[in-house]
């Protein structure tokens, strides 16, 4: 049986972000959102949407402060480590125990862009889990095409690790249907992930470092 795992990047948003909880609830669905710590902290009905995501059972992991420079791009390099740390401290207690964290850039594209020294440094010493992806179905650009990619890209692997975004204009409008699809199709639908999207585990190197490339 063919498995797929879904995440939600670049939240929260307080009219999105409960849209998605409800439906992934009406499913029994259970993901990972990636918060950015900015967004979170910049009204209570955010901090409340990640709140309720967390007491749901999904985890909750850290996209950075800001989601501005991709932390291979930053300058100067050390404002990575700011990046994750004001995250993470954002997030509090509904993170995941495990310190996830995913980086972003590109358009999703993996590669060193996606970290310098300075944040694999701190994703080390801190014990963080660095998650990456292998699914990218474009629903910021395209919020009624979307499906048809991500349908394609998890037929594809055995293992789709699918990224979306619950913020205004990407995948709510059809995330409903895309969630039956799976049922129908007989996905097993799980909340962890594939092996070769861990960069680091609790802090060590693992099997999908080799995607981030040679360090900038
Ligand atoms: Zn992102």
């Amino acid at each position: 049986m063919k498995r797929v795992t879904l995440s939600f990047d670049n939240g929260p948003d307080p009219i999105v972000t409960p849209a998605v909880l409800d439906i992934l609830a009406e499913h029994g669905v259970l993901t990972t959102f990636f918060v950015v710590g900015e967004k979170l902290r910049a009204s209570p009905a955010a901090a409340a949407a990640v709140e309720r995501a967390a007491e749901a059972g999904h985890w909750i992991g850290n996209h950075t402060d800001t989601h501005a420079i991709p932390l291979g791009l930053i300058e100067p390099p050390d404002a990575a480590r700011a990046e994750i740390i004001r995250c993470q401290f954002s997030l509090g207690t509904v993170a995941h125990p495990d310190k996830l964290f995913r980086p972003f850039g590109g358009g999703g594209k993996l590669g060193p862009h996606l970290l310098n020294a300075e944040a694999r440094a701190l994703l080390v010493r801190g014990g963080y889990t660095c998650v990456l992806w292998n699914a990218i179905p474009r629903d910021w650009d395209d919020p009624d095409g979307w499906p048809a990619r991500a349908q394609a890209q998890c037929r594809e692997t055995d293992w789709a690790l699918v990224v979306l975004h619950d913020i205004p204009g990407a995948c709510v409008g059809r995330l409903d249907e895309f969630i039956a699809w799976l049922k129908a199709e007989d996905f097993e639908i799980r909340q962890d992930f594939p092996d070769d999207c861990i960069a680091y585990r609790g802090g060590q190197p693992a099997a999908g470092e080799i995607a981030l490339g040679n360090p900038a």
